[in-house]
């Protein structure tokens, strides 16, 4: 590479660039993507899938937030018609501006793993636009969006990926295919927006609600954690035995409390 365009990576901005180009293609496959779609890619970083991603002929949109990349990449997919850059914080991207129709942009990225729970939380908020997400992330993060009822993973963001989302724990990867390598393991995720909401709530933001309170203290009985919330005659009344643990309730269930407290509680 031109001296000029040469880039040491930064920790603060989650920097870990993948040279494995098994573990790349193998990615690729995953996300399949086809002339005509809309791909948004968060923290393209020195292009690594990025190169990939326009080779398919989909549009490509990238949002990068180390300033010091911009010239790089620029560089890079100069003859790119497909590709376009916006040099921000994914965070704080406005996905309304991509201007895509309802239910079809796929969204990827190998993300920095301090913002990667942040940012599914953001991606959420835009659902609607998106057809599918595929995700480098730290292997644990995936087992807990990946996790069902009754373990130790299975809490605030299990359940509100899980509302919104059909969720595949695809592959792992070791820290080798990175430079520099991380300390723990990652994994890739699918994440596919329901069309239909299989437990649709009548207020989400009172699922929320209840299950950041249910899960603050996870080893007490949700009558106990929830007593701020609901009492324990509106907890049976949802139909949920008030002696359990967070852990043990499912989608469902956690459903039927956020709709008691609505039915309560109307919010403005
Ligand atoms: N995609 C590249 C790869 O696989 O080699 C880079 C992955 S690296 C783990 C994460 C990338 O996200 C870096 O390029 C970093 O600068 C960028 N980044 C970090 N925080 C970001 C943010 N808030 N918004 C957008 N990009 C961000």
């Amino acid at each position: 590479m031109n001296e000029q365009y040469q880039h040491r990576a930064r920790k603060r901005f989650g920097q870990n660039f993948l040279h494995d180009a098994g573990i790349i293609d193998r990615i690729l496959r995953a996300i399949n993507a086809k002339p005509g779609e809309h791909l948004l890619e968060i923290g393209p970083g020195q292009g690594a899938l990025t190169e990939g991603l326009l080779g398919s002929g989909a549009q490509l949109d990238v949002v990068e937030l180390d300033k010091d990349l911009v010239p790089i990449l620029e560089h890079k997919f100069r003859d790119s018609d497909n590709f376009r850059l916006h040099q921000g914080d994914a965070l704080k991207f406005d996905f309304n501006k991509l201007g895509t129709p309802p239910r079809s942009l796929k969204v990827v990225g190998n993300l920095p793993y301090n913002i990667s729970t942040p940012l599914i939380f953001h991606l959420l908020q835009h659902a609607h636009l998106i057809r599918d997400m595929h995700f480098m992330l730290q292997k644990e993060v995936v087992e807990r969006l990946a996790a069902g009822p009754g373990g130790g993973d299975w809490g605030r963001l299990s359940i509100m990926v899980q509302y919104h989302c059909r969720v595949e724990h695809l592959f792992n990867v070791g820290p080798g295919a990175f430079n520099p390598p991380p300390k723990v393991d990652s994994a890739i995720v699918r994440l596919v927006p329901h069309e239909v909401l299989p437990h649709p709530a009548k207020d989400p933001r009172q699922l929320e609600r209840i299950v950041r309170e249910a899960f603050n203290q996870r080893r007490k009985t949700l009558r106990n954690t929830l007593k701020g919330l609901l009492d324990s005659q509106a907890i049976e009344a949802a139909g949920v035995d008030g002696s359990l643990r967070p852990e043990q309730l499912d989608l469902a269930a956690f459903v039927r409390l956020a709709d008691k407290l609505t039915e309560q509680q109307p919010a403005s």
